[in-house]
């Protein structure tokens, strides 16, 4: 296992400078590109990272116009990307979350909390690798069926599409992912938005009733663990 290997885009130098080698003294291997073409063209050489971290203001194009390259391009389509940028507000998160990133970090941020979070998305990103499982899940209860397929990000209730917004299908997604096992509101939100702030525990509840609803007769297999958050689980009867 060598370092990990950070391309960081950021077009303010002076930044770009400090940033690169604080993540070197923390042991990263980091790729300096200060234009959306100079990403390009180091994407060229390299083929790929461990983590991208992504300014979206550059001299010579739409940072999230990269991102949408990178998460169509196979061997970046995985690769965490932490967006670090000027632009606030909830919709230009949302809209960088819902690009692929990961992560959305507002300018200015302090090294420290760069650092956490590039922990987290890796750690996240060795998780999701780890269990190199079937696409598919089936359960099976009395007569029906349920199949949740990860890929397609799709679920079929005795053969027909249940139809989950693409919130609620993450959220189930997780939850049979670890099925068993309780998961917190606070795990089921990073594991849906991979950050806080966008929502509320609340807003979980309100989810998982939705969930709950459209599954039928796999319904109380998603139990409320009180207190703490919701398992799920499939006892063939
Ligand atoms: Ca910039």
């Amino acid at each position: 296992m060598g370092a990990v290997r950070i391309l960081y885009v950021e077009d303010e130098r002076d930044l770009s400078q400090l940033v690169s080698s604080h993540l070197k003294e923390l042991g990263y291997e980091v790729d300096q590109a200060y234009s959306f073409s100079q990403a390009l063209l180091l994407f060229q050489v390299k083929k790929g990272w461990d983590l991208v971290l992504l300014d979206l203001y550059l001299p010579d194009g739409d940072g999230l116009e990269l991102l949408k390259f990178f998460r169509q391009t196979e061997s970046l389509k995985r690769t965490p990307i932490i967006i670090l940028s000027a632009r606030s507000g909830d919709m230009n998160r949302i809209k960088g979350l819902e690009l692929g990133a990961d992560d959305y970090l507002e300018k200015p941020f302090s090294l420290v909390e760069l650092s956490l979070r590039i922990k987290k998305v890796l750690a996240r990103a060795k998780g999701i690798e780890k269990p190199r499982e079937a696409s598919t899940m089936t359960y099976k209860l009395g007569s029906h069926q349920l199949v949740i397929d990860k890929l397609k990000r799709e679920a079929l209730l005795d053969g027909e599409s249940i139809s989950f917004s693409p919130m609620e299908f993450k959220i189930l997604l997780a939850l049979a992912e670890n099925e068993g096992t309780a998961l917190s509101r606070d795990e089921l939100l990073a594991a849906v938005w991979g950050d806080e702030g966008v929502v509320f525990d609340r807003t979980v509840d309100a989810f998982i009733a939705k969930i709950r609803k459209k599954l039928g007769p796999f319904k109380d297999c998603l139990e409320t663990v009180r207190g703490y958050g919701y398992r799920f689980k499939v006892e063939p009867s």
